[in-house]
């Protein structure tokens, strides 16, 4: 979780003294800035960006709910948490009714409940900006809208695959191990098309979650199962919360009471959830086992990428690196380029990163780049893949690796290579950097890495792009591959796996190659098209009820 920045106003010394002792004990400390007047807050709010306000009532210059209006008015989309004496509750009170997040009594404030409120407040406020207006979506419909125009998609279908078919939202409260906190966090679930059977779909724990996000992520998913010929809709889920805070008991807490939140939503022959960013194969087997405890009988299919125990398939785990790395050297040979010796840059170094960068070591690439949430490691001369991955099993993450330079991740995506690999975050390549990359090919092993103006750029200065319903499309592949062996009771090898892996993606990278030679369109929109065209034949096959 990202440090957040406070703008405290209070004019007297020990309280402004305790609380920001209390802000920088937290578990993520937050950057304070201290003002005593009204006007040196107003002057503070004009120059600063604040994450969260946090303001006395009564100061030298200013009283009462008059401050807080002034405050809150300067204020903008920040949100601003109250500071008042317990004899003055009514007028906090007011401030929430006026505007206020929250309201906080001066007496009774502990660390815990202090960083809480702040974070929540901030939560809260991006959420209700976001939960529709989110760049994510704002992405997905413009790539959308623009396929839909050059493929002259119906109206009317254009509108009905615009939006989500179904979407939940839940708030719920799960124990934190003292068992005195309950946190309350909001969880999603999105099924954009139900049109060609289950709708299929990971499960992300992140702190920008929001609808959205989820909603943007169910759309790829459908353009993405349409475009691999797999019969499922997409599906998204996801929690806002950040997991890296979370113990392995809270964590399966929170993951048992959010499946029971959205239970009447998914199941084997209805909207079969799986790992995204945040999420594993041990929360999938607590999803399978709440699933199948409320249903009274034990259904494996509930929810792909599970531990191979439980009926996970052989490869699952690997297999979004994996599919980007066939689809890499398919890219190469396309462009004439030799991946033995070629130079690998990596951000993310999760599931699918770390794999990604495993699978091209292997194939005798150079991987000179690697990042994750606390920055990159450069190395010229080479990283070793294994080495990295015995490091972060060790600390978690990459910072302190010693075999290399630190780096960050901005500096990071414009470093001279041969493959780009975004893999952890959506909007990384953009209006601002894009004619600062110089790869040959991007491979989108993340969902929405690139915006729609820096496509725009990337195809001017030929890079090779594989977009993200492609490149990651590995994952949902062996996804279904798992779904069906669950569906026969049958278990397939890893050779099995992997042949069939790599065909139906290299099958779906020559579709769109040739398209996007055909109608001299860049890769992802061919990619699009040929999913939605799919989806169109299937719409009209059905017809409309009643
Ligand atoms: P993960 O949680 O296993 O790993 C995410 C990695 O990204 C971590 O190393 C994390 O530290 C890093 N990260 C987070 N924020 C970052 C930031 N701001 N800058 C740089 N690095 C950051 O997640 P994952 O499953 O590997 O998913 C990564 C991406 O791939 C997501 O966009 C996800 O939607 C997509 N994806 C995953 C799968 C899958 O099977 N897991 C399938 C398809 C697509």
């Amino acid at each position: 979780m990202a440090s957040a920045k406070v703008l405290l106003i209070e004019d007297g010394q020990v309280d402004r003294m305790v609380i920001k002792g209390l802000l920088s004990k937290a578990v993520v400390p937050f950057e304070v800035e201290t003002v005593e007047t009204l006007a040196e807050a107003l002057a503070a709010i004009s120059r600063g960006s604040f994450d969260v306000i946090l303001s006395d009532l009564t100061l030298p210059d200013s009283q009462g709910l008059d401050t807080f209006l002034r405050v809150f008015q300067s204020a903008g989309d920040v949100p601003v948490v109250v500071l008042t004496g317990s004899d003055d509750l009514t007028l906090a009170a007011k401030a929430v009714e006026e505007g206020a997040e929250a309201y906080l009594v001066k007496g009774k404030i502990d660390g815990n409940r202090l960083a809480r409120a702040l974070r929540y407040a901030i939560q809260r406020t991006a959420a209700e900006q976001a939960e529709w207006q989110s760049p994510m979506y704002q992405l997905a419909k413009q790539q959308f809208l623009k396929a839909a125009q050059i493929v002259g998609l119906d109206d009317n279908l254009r509108e009905r695959l615009l939006f989500p078919q179904r979407t939940m939202t839940v708030t719920f409260p799960f124990r934190r191990d003292d068992y005195q906190e309950v946190e309350t966090v909001f969880g999603y679930r999105v099924q954009h098309l139900l049109t060609m059977g289950p709708t299929k779909g990971g499960i992300r724990y992140h702190e920008d979650v929001n609808l959205g996000e989820v909603s943007a992520l169910a759309m790829w998913m459908t353009w993405k199962c349409a475009l691999m010929r797999l019969p499922f809709g997409g599906a998204k889920g996801g929690v806002r919360i950040d997991p890296t805070i979370l113990t392995g008991h809270e964590l399966q807490r929170l993951t048992r009471r959010f499946t029971t939140e959205i239970l009447d939503m998914i199941g084997p022959d209805k909207d079969i959830p799986a790992p995204d960013m945040g999420t594993n194969e041990r929360v999938m087997a607590w999803m399978m086992d709440t699933y199948s405890q409320q249903i009274g009988y034990t259904v494996p299919t509930v929810v792909t990428g599970k531990p191979v125990v439980l009926g996970g398939s052989q490869g699952r785990s690997e297999a979004t690196g994996r599919g980007l790395v066939y689809l890499i050297a398919a890219a190469a040979e396309h462009l004439e380029m030799n991946l033995k010796g070629s130079t690998v840059v990596v951000q993310g170094f999760g599931n699918v990163g770390s794999n990604a960068a495993r699978f091209l070591e292997e194939l005798g690439a150079r991987v000179v780049a690697v990042s994750d949430v606390t920055g990159g490691i450069y190395n010229p001369h080479g990283l070793s893949v294994s080495s990295l991955l015995a490091y972060t099993r060790e600390n978690r993450v990459l910072a302190g690796y010693p075999d290399g330079e630190a780096i960050s991740n901005e500096e990071m995506l414009e470093l001279p290579c041969d493959i780009l690999a975004p893999a952890a975050m959506q909007n990384q390549i953009t209006h601002d950097n894009a004619d600062r990359i110089k790869c040959k090919i991007l491979a989108e092993g993340a969902n929405g890495p690139t915006t729609l103006e820096a496509d725009e750029i990337l195809h001017d200065r030929d890079v090779f792009v594989l977009p993200d319903i492609v490149g990651n499309a590995g994952g949902v592949t062996v996804s279904y591959f798992e779904w069906v062996q669950g569906t026969q009771n049958y278990t397939w090898t890893l050779d099995e796996i992997n042949s069939r892996l790599h065909t139906i993606l290299l099958n779906a990278f020559r579709r769109a190659l040739d398209r996007s030679a055909r109608q001299k369109i860049d890769m992802r929109t061919a990619a699009l098209i040929e999913g939605i065209q799919r989806v169109e034949q299937a719409k009209l096959a059905r017809g409309l009820f009643p």
